[in-house]
């Protein structure tokens, strides 16, 4: 039953190219793509660039490289096709005059002369009186438009050349009732509307305008879009009924907000926020400043997807690791959750962890790579042994250098503060005793090793199990030390902890 009735889903992802997508703009792609994927639907890209003030170039092929890296491509739209083209708003122009002229006719729409400076002296006068002007029911009789003008007046001013908009007429006194999907049942009383500009004097169409008449004649079933197009909703289907048309069914998405309780994500923030916040990297058109996005900075597609999904949504069930065909097969608008979510970088990064675990191949590219750079070359056996010791301390691919450089070569510097908490006489007696144990070791196996350990009193073991890892890598970081030693083998073991005592000496 279910699956009959969203046989014909087509939902759209409609972004402005204003600048660089971020999370939530990406997430909207997201949920749009699942909801159409799981209803065998289809997922239209329309570029919504009616307001050239704000546009930015290059936003457009972000956005079309963005979802491909995303693996979530439109089925239909801006460079994909189909039977609604233009898919770019600024290219239909005569569609959206065409159907607004069917608004005037109706009469639910009027020209208004009033220039900007007339409505900045009424926006004033109100503000001294304590109140807020809103071109609306009870004012719009005093205003200069078409609604208090003869035809002739009309036609005169028009033919004139005097610059005009054209308002949308609204009705007072009207509780409109609306769905969201998401949010439920909500009422807006239409007093609290103002008239809102359909065309603007440049005789470019409104984003309502547009939107509204582009969601209709593309057949766009539901429309699933972020909160902050939630106040927009009682005007669209206002127009949606003025047109005569029935309206999509609405869904609006939870905002993403930031972890240190500042608010929302806006592009506007990124040189003060800590995370990445781009799915892309973007260069600044004006300062060419190149803020790494989520690819740059080594998330796999796949795991940031995941975590994207999770933002606002979970499946219901006590699984977080998902590929995107299960998340279409879970994903339902149901599960969105109507508060704001917040963005958890540490999250993040333990998604790209658990898709690293299966990355091993791509890793042990990196890793010969850094290998080659460096001129050092080793069996892949050995390799694959130090991927398998070090990706449990992985996130990222490019961090398997810095986790495993010590198993390839012998350190040259110590970290100054452990080094200082060690060097005296004592150590080098100590040591050496050591060193003779390691040397008659017959098999030089992490096992046999650990045994040796096991003679030291907890407090002499700790101490020396210190100072190995100290003349083995350099620093208290790595892996079981003991494989570390049996990584190294007895000959290189030794020379490490050799030229460890020798720069003791030196410094005794
Ligand atoms: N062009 C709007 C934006 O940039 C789209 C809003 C909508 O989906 O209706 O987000």
């Amino acid at each position: 039953m279910m699956q009959k009735k969203y046989n014909l889903v087509r939902v759209r992802f409609a972004p402005s190219p204003t600048g660089p997508l971020h999370l939530g703009g990406i997430r909207t792609a997201l949920y749009n793509y699942l909801f159409a994927k799981k209803y065998g639907g289809s997922f239209v890209l329309r570029i919504e660039d009616t307001d050239r003030k704000r546009f930015v170039p290059n936003s457009e092929s972000y956005i079309m490289e963005t979802l491909k890296w995303c693996q979530i491509e439109p089925d239909e739209g801006v460079g994909y096709g189909g039977v609604h083209l233009p898919y770019h708003q600024s290219q239909r122009g005569d569609i959206y005059r065409f159907h607004l002229s069917k608004l005037l006719e109706k009469g639910h729409a009027y020209y208004a002369f009033d220039t900007d400076e007339e409505l900045y002296i009424k926006r004033k006068e109100y503000q001294n009186r304590g109140l807020t002007f809103s071109y609306n029911a009870s004012i719009r009789m005093e205003m200069k438009n078409s609604l208090n003008m003869t035809k002739k007046q009309l036609y005169t001013k028009l033919n004139s050349g005097f610059p005009y908009v054209i308002r949308f007429k609204i009705t007072p006194g009207e509780k409109l009732k609306m769905e969201d999907m998401i949010r439920g049942n909500i009422v807006v009383h239409t007093d609290s509307l103002d008239d809102k500009i359909l065309l603007k004097s440049n005789g470019i169409a409104t984003y309502h305008l547009a939107n509204t008449i582009d969601d209709h004649l593309m057949k766009i079933t539901h429309v699933i879009r972020g909160e902050e197009w939630l106040p927009s909703m009682s005007f669209h289907l206002l127009l949606y009924r003025s047109f005569g048309w029935s309206p999509p069914i609405f869904a609006h998405l939870p905002l993403i907000l930031r972890e240190d309780g500042k608010g929302k994500l806006s592009k506007r923030n990124v040189e003060d926020l800590d995370f990445p916040i781009f799915p892309l990297q973007w260069k600044v058109p004006e300062t060419k400043t190149i803020i790494p996005g989520y690819r740059e900075l080594g998330y796999f597609p796949e795991a940031f997807v995941n975590m994207l999904a999770f933002l606002g949504w979970n499946p219901g069930i006590q699984r977080e690791i998902f590929s995107l065909q299960e998340l279409i097969h879970f994903f339902s608008l149901k599960r969105i959750t109507q508060s704001g979510v917040y963005f958890n970088l540490k999250k993040a990064n333990w998604f790209n962890k658990q898709y690293l675990k299966k990355k091993g191949g791509e890793i042990f590219s990196y890793l010969s790579i850094e290998l080659q750079k460096r001129s050092i070359s080793y069996e892949m056996d050995y390799l694959y042994k130090v991927i398998h010791l070090t990706i449990d301390r992985l996130h990222f691919i490019h961090e398997i250098w810095k986790h495993s450089f010590y198993f390839f070569i012998s350190p040259n510097s110590y970290e100054y503060s452990s080094f200082n908490q060690i060097f005296h006489q004592n150590i080098i007696d100590q040591l050496e005793s050591c060193k003779k144990s390691l040397l008659n070791i017959p098999q030089f196996t992490s096992v046999n090793l650990r045994l040796l350990f096991q003679k030291y009193n907890k407090k002499n073991k700790d101490k020396m199990m210190k100072i190995f890892r100290l003349a083995l890598v350099g620093s208290l970081q790595g892996v079981d030390l003991f494989m570390i030693f049996e990584m190294l083998g007895k000959k290189e073991s030794i020379q490490r902890i050799e030229k460890l005592m020798k720069k003791i000496r030196e410094k005794i």
